[in-house]
């Protein structure tokens, strides 16, 4: 379960640090700055666990935490983040490509779009080869908190239409931060149903 003890297990900068593909991964895959690691540190309970950064475009390496023993959440380096020089950006993407596109124990792709975004150019690319990697994708719309509550549910609608693939992938709104003193905080469901789709 998710909330078994989660440990760092290794950071990789080329595939051949990849730790060997002896369990089930899930891979969190969105841009800089998105929540990443919010959600991660949230899903198993675990504040410190993966770095939570207000600086956007930090994270150049692959990191793999193992849960329990018995999988692996994978957090993947951010995209999209224009003040990163133009050649690591591309040594970037070769990591990331080379991770969703051949890795066989990689089980589920969550896909973090932020919910007050329009959907974004790079998104919908990153979408299109995920669909083309032929692998199971959710997507989740972080920080839902910061909507009203009345401005949820079309920014739902909107998200699922651009991210959803016709209703084959879900589309979760999901908060990292929402507690218990604003009950009808968009997104306060969303952990729960992310931790649901983890554990099938
Ligand atoms: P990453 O770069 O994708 O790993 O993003 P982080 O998890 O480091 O989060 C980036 C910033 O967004 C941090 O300042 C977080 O505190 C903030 N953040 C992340 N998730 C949420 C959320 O659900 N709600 C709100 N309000 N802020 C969030």
């Amino acid at each position: 379960a998710l909330r078994d003890r989660a440990v760092f297990s290794t950071s990789a900068v080329t595939r051949a640090g990849f730790p060997p593909p002896a369990l089930p991964e899930v891979s969190f895959v969105g841009r800089s700055n998105v929540g990443k690691s919010s959600l991660l540190n949230r899903l198993v309970g675990q504040r410190g666990l993966a770095h939570v950064s207000k600086t956007p475009g930090r994270t150049r390496m692959i990191n793999f935490f193992e849960i329990g023993g018995s999988y692996r959440l994978v957090d993947l380096p951010g995209y999209g983040y224009a003040r990163v020089p133009e050649a690591l950006r591309a040594g970037w993407e070769d990591l990331v490509l080379s991770y969703l596109t051949a890795r066989d124990s990689l089980v589920l792709n969550l896909l973090l779009v932020d919910c007050r975004r329009d959907p974004l150019e790079n998104d919908l690319r990153v979408l299109e080869l995920l669909i083309l990697s032929e692998r199971p994708v959710a997507v989740v719309a972080t920080k839902a908190d910061k909507l009203k509550s009345g401005e949820a549910a079309s920014r739902l609608r909107l998200l699922s239409q651009a991210f959803g693939a016709g209703g084959r992938f879900p589309v979760v709104a999901c908060s990292s931060v929402a507690n218990t003193k604003r009950p009808r905080t968009p997104g306060r469901e969303g952990v729960g149903q992310i931790q649901r789709l983890i554990a099938e």
